[in-house]
């Protein structure tokens, strides 16, 4: 079974209101075993929502309108409806009656304009509502099943819960689904090392997409049978965490920040931050995780050289000779958060974010970050270690992708995984090519 999702305001289509209907549609239908073909956004314009439900219909078996069902003369849906329908609009006695009672109630005569949403395409079935004054429509046109529901979210969701979704069947069809999350390879990377796994013709398929330096896999399992979609799934989850390793620090809901808390509870360490060019980013990432300060101490933001001297002790002549944006003052950064908290791991971020302030020898993106561990602490590996990062895009991106860095570089660390393994690639809209690995710089 295939849906069409049609969502119906000027509002809409002009970008002052997010077509949010579309996405929660698309996804209660997916988990019912039903794929959505396409979503379509149509102005509040009679014609074009005429044509939008005719194409529809003949195209798949259900289609779910929200929007355009509301009192005022820019709600044409109904009137869209009636025309493709070739069917008059007449009067529901019982929804006249409800709208008014939805009055009353209030303790306000109901407005003349109001009565328009007690009309319906004459042979339709009315949905009610009663959550508000528009009742919903039902009826059978062509190939398809038509709802239409109110634009407004908890009236659709409402009405798509109680009186759509109980005439869904899907005869044992099970699609599952989960998303995996990387952070330190590109896109155009991630598919490379998928290979075949993202085969368009495969089951369960394979997708990827990339928001905010987040390299994200798509799962999709799709079987009649729940046990086979559940072995599917979990088999194709498997051999992708093997596909690129380490980079995935999480599935669904989880974020970068909660693989590194969850770690460092694992591990009993305790963090501490020194940010410069983050101004206090990465403390506010390790924070927004509830739970964060059984393993995060606090941290410093020193923006100003001053700052870097007298709260962290950086020395005058490492700033003098190699500049804030150094490998030197990283680690003395850090460091120096280190000796000057309970910490056992220092994180420190130092850089150039734009979009002033760059150089032909450290040009905009150039960022530091340094580790430095508390000296006899048990954890392997080296005792400090920082890495250069060429970081892509402006001035946000740079500093979000800088504390995301650090969290990877901290994630790798803490699993004793050589930080040389991670590759920094460059993803913004219009550039694909990787950028150079994080590299120690030459001495
Ligand atoms: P309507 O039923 O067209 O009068 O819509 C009522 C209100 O619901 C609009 O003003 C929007 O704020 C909201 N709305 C309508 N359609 C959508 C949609 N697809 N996604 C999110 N909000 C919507
Ligand atoms: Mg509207």
């Amino acid at each position: 079974m295939l849906a069409v999702i049609l969502s119906i305001g000027d509002e809409l289509v002009l970008g002052q209101t997010l077509d949010t209907n579309s996405a929660f549609l698309s996804a209660e239908l997916a988990s019912r075993g039903i794929s959505t073909l396409y979503h379509q956004t149509v102005a509040d314009d009679q014609p074009a929502i005429a044509r939008a439900i005719d194409l529809a219909a003949e195209s798949v078996e259900l289609v779910i309108i929200s929007g355009g069902i509301g009192p005022t003369d820019d709600d044409l849906t109904r009137h869209g409806l009636a025309q493709v329908l070739g069917q008059p609009l007449v009067v529901h006695e019982p929804s006249l009656q409800w709208i008014e009672g939805f009055f009353t109630r209030r303790g306000r005569p109901m407005p003349d304009r109001n009565k328009v949403q007690a009309l319906h395409p004459h042979g339709t079935e009315i949905i009610k509502n009663d959550q508000g004054t528009a009742p919903g429509i039902k009826v059978s046109f062509k190939r398809a099943t038509i709802y239409v529901t109110p634009g407004v979210p908890h009236e659709m969701r409402v009405m798509f819960e109680r009186s759509i979704a109980p005439n869904l069947a899907v005869g044992g069809h099970v699609i599952l689904s989960t998303t995996l999350h990387s952070f330190g390879l590109g896109e155009s990377d991630v598919a490379e090392q998928l290979g075949d796994l993202m085969r368009r013709d495969r089951n369960p398929k394979v997708g990827t997409t990339v928001a905010n330096g987040i390299c994200s896999v798509r799962v999709r399992s799709e079987f009649d049978d729940a046990q086979q979609a559940a072995a599917a799934l979990d088999e194709t989850v498997d051999l992708i965490r093997e596909a690129l390793g380490p980079v995935v620090f999480g599935h669904d809901h989880h974020t970068i920040q909660q693989a590194l808390i969850s770690l460092l509870e694992e591990k009993q360490l305790t963090l501490t931050t020194a940010e410069s060019c983050t101004g206090g980013l990465l403390g506010q990432m390790l924070t927004e995780v509830a739970g964060s300060s059984n393993v995060y101490v606090g941290g410093w933001v020193t923006y100003s050289n001053g700052m870097k001297k007298t709260q962290l002790g950086v020395p005058e002549s490492l700033l003098q000779q190699h500049g804030a944006v150094s490998e030197e003052v990283a680690i003395a950064m850090a460091r120096g958060a280190v000796e000057r908290s309970s910490a056992d791991l220092g994180v420190s971020v130092t850089g150039i974010a734009g979009p002033t302030g760059g150089s032909p020898e450290k040009p905009i993106g150039t960022v530091w970050v340094a580790l430095v561990q508390r000296p006899g602490l048990a954890q392997p590996g080296p005792g400090m270690d920082a890495r250069l990062l060429h970081l892509p895009g402006g001035r946000s991106a740079v500093r979000d992708r800088a504390a995301k860095a650090a969290i990877q570089l901290l994630r790798f660390h803490l699993l004793g995984i050589p930080l040389d393994d991670m590759t920094w690639t460059r993803r913004d809209v219009n550039q694909s090519e990787p950028m150079p690995r994080g590299q120690r710089k030459p001495s």
